[in-house]
């Protein structure tokens, strides 16, 4: 790596990784005692869970597991599919296709439906057409691209799921949960999955996913038993016994941000995602720079994609960005020094520091 090396960033703009707040650092710093005898661990737990349905809108149980989103991805296919299980992915992105990858790996006999990096689903003859033709097992879909600045609708997902009786739906939320509406029961989403590094803005050490009753008979059939297996945390913020130890502290911390995100309240945080984002490309237009999703594409207010502009290498813009305390996320694959990313989601959903970030990037894009 050429960049200035940096620990902390004065201006942090990345998409996850989020800055963490003073509360949410403060949990860390207890001593805690063993997460599989105290009663108190598996209270913290369940109010964990309950923080988490209001954000995802279920009433469907909640895992919390150690680990960051990955793990969720993960843990949720393997404990779900079996060789040979028919799998439709809709893919519109880097993390769509890649979950199409990894279901292939386990097995899977997978389908896609390939939607542009820089679109959302529009064509909904085309998805109908893939269900109806391939009869999966599963769907899965990605909420917020997050490569790509992009969020799918999935109201219609969920309808056409029910019409021809689909038993699971998978949805990647990890960097919409939180700074968007996310209706998890309304959709019919049964495996929705989330992280604690993006909105929520806690460390990227815990791991959470929503399972509907659906998904747990089907977690039962297939009797998964990894290590990422879901079947052995049914119910285990009643009973207290965790499959193996829990992380009291990376628990506490996720209860602390979702418990920042449920006092503020839901529609308090989307409407603040929804006006930084508004702010933030207002202000990109007016610098001269231009957004990578197409125009018919549905943006998620909780990031912003932006090309980088001709005459400027990304390496460049990037070290004139961290010479001035501002750091935001590159990219990776096919949009790899082309398409950079301000990462306004949860803590960084901040007007003032919005501002701030906008003013490196005016300078560093006008400096000759
Ligand atoms: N899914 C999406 C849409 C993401 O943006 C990310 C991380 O950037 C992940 C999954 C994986 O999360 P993690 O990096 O926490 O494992």
């Amino acid at each position: 790596r050429k960049h200035l090396p940096m620990e902390t960033y004065p201006i942090p703009m990345v998409p996850g990784p989020v800055k963490v707040s003073e509360p949410v650092l403060q949990a860390y710093l207890t001593n805690y005692g063993s997460g599989d005898i105290e009663r108190d661990y598996a209270d913290l737990y369940q109010r964990t869970q309950l923080n988490l349905q209001e954000i995802y809108a279920t009433s469907n149980e909640m895992v919390i597991m150690t680990g960051e989103g990955m793990l969720a991805l993960w843990s949720a296919l393997k404990s779900t599919l079996q060789p040979g299980d028919r799998v439709l992915a809709v893919a519109s992105g880097m993390f769509g296709f890649g979950i199409a990858d990894m279901a292939r790996s386990i097995g899977a006999s997978v389908r896609t439906v390939d939607i542009p990096y820089n679109q959302t689903i529009t064509d909904w003859q085309a998805v109908e057409r893939g269900i109806a033709e391939f009869r999966p097992k599963m769907i899965t879909v990605v909420h917020c691209e997050t490569p790509s600045g992009t969020l799918n609708p999935l109201q219609r997902l969920g309808e056409l799921k029910e019409t021809y009786a689909v038993p699971l739906l998978y949805v990647d939320a990890v960097s919409s949960a939180g700074g968007t509406p996310l209706l998890t029961d309304q959709w019919k989403i049964d495996l929705c999955l989330g992280g604690a590094q993006k909105v929520v803005s806690a460390p990227a050490a815990m791991s959470f996913l929503s399972v509907s009753p659906r998904a747990w008979e089907i977690i039962e059939q297939v009797n998964y038993p990894g290590y990422d297996a879901l079947k052995a945390f049914h119910g285990v913020g009643e009973s207290g016994a965790f499959p193996y130890t829990p992380y009291w502290h990376g628990t506490a911390a996720l209860f602390a941000a979702t418990e920042a995100i449920v006092r503020e309240g839901l529609e308090n945080s989307f409407k603040r995602h929804a006006d930084v984002a508004a702010y933030c490309r207002a202000r990109l237009a007016r610098i001269g720079l231009t957004l990578y999703p197409a125009a018919s594409a549905v943006q998620s207010p909780t990031l912003t994609a932006v090309n980088v502009p001709e005459g400027i290498p990304w390496a460049e813009l990037d070290a004139r960005f961290r010479r001035q305390g501002l750091v935001v996320g590159g990219n990776y694959g096919p949009l790899a020094n082309k398409v950079f990313r301000i990462g306004h989601m949860g803590t960084q959903a901040n007007r003032a520091l919005v501002e701030q970030a906008c003013d490196v990037i005016e300078k560093a894009v006008q400096q000759g």
